[in-house]
């Protein structure tokens, strides 16, 4: 148990279990989690207190992209829901963090503001979509963003502009950092004028789109990222790899790239399973896939 006596001891939960703020609904527990809901200050407050102390620090948004260790995860879990949200002149905005990508995107089109369709139904928040420069339909998180303001262990608040960001597929300085001794706290976003009844067909079609070629259950959306004219989809299906099964974690028979928790899936199993896959690719194609989710804590 790490010696560490946070501020806000109250509103901090000991030994709680991660299932329930993933996206696979599976893990083990957080040794301390803290559930960011209103206050920034309190928010900056801990995490720093912990960085001070030499706590490791994981910071969620809505565990869309992460696998989470059956052994759970030392140190404190944060868990980001702050959502406020100012929309200002020339349409522009401040959004907090924490704030879920599907709100935003349908915030905007009632407002007629555009840009964000292509993130209608994508799981998350606006946090993990900065790191991960998340994306669909051709459109991009980085191809919103103005500024991001962040705070880093040891340099105190920064502000961030995007060509400072470094963004690539499904990338980001923030993802590429190892340490990741950092906390997302806001963004400053451009959008653009639209008919509000354009924006929302749009948005229609795209969930439809999913709808259609996406499986229902727990998952974490693509497992790999595409490779360089190809996709990871059908070169896992081309190695008949379509309904594979390790324990409960199989491979989706409507879409390879997702890998589904079919019930009672352990990170363990989840991980066999990716590395399985990458190995039976690579073996009949030579492509090494790389992988888009993130794996937290031992996955031995
Ligand atoms: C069904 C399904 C469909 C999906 N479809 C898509 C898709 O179409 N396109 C796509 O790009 N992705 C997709 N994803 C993946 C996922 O939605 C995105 O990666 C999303 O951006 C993850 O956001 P999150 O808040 O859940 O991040 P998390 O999974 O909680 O975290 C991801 C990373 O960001 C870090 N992080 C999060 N918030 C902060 C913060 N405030 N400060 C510092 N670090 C932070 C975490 O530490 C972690 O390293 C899908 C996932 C699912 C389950």
């Amino acid at each position: 148990m790490t010696n560490w006596t946070p501020p806000f001891l109250d509103s901090l939960l000991l030994d709680e279990p991660l299932d329930r703020y993933s996206a696979l609904r599976l893990g083990g527990r957080a040794e301390w989690l803290y559930i960011a809901r209103d206050s920034r200050d309190a928010l900056v407050r801990v995490v720093q207190s912990a960085w001070e102390h030499g706590v490791e620090v994981h910071v969620l948004g809505g565990g869309a992209n992460v696998l989470i260790s059956d052994h759970g995860l030392k140190g404190l879990v944060v868990i980001n829901q702050l959502k406020h949200l100012d929309f200002q002149a020339d349409y522009r905005l401040l959004a907090h963090s924490g704030l879920g990508l599907g709100t935003l995107a349908q915030l905007c089109a009632k407002r007629g503001w555009s840009g964000f369709e292509w993130a209608v139904s994508v799981p998350g928040t606006l946090g993990g979509a900065i790191v991960n420069n998340a994306g669909a339909h051709g459109g991009e998180m980085q191809h919103a963003i103005l500024r991001v303001e962040w705070l880093d262990a040891e340099q105190g608040l920064q502000s961030s502009t995007l060509e400072q960001l470094q963004y690539g597929y499904r990338t980001s300085y923030f993802k590429q950092r190892a340490d990741k001794r950092f906390l997302i706290l806001q963004a400053e976003l451009q959008f653009q004028p639209a008919d509000p009844s354009v924006i929302r067909s749009t948005m229609e079609q795209f969930i439809a789109h999913r709808k259609r070629t996406q499986p229902k259950g727990a998952s974490l959306g693509s497992i790999y990222k595409n490779p360089p004219n190809d996709y990871a989809g059908r070169l896992i299906e081309q190695a008949g790899l379509k309904g594979y099964r390790i324990g409960d974690a199989g491979v989706s028979d409507i879409h390879a790239n997702f890998f589904i928790n079919l019930g009672n899936a352990t990170a363990h199993d989840y991980y066999r399973l990716i590395r399985y896959v990458q190995a039976q690719v690579y073996q009949q194609t030579g492509i090494l896939l790389e992988t888009e989710v993130e794996c937290l804590g031992e996955m031995g």
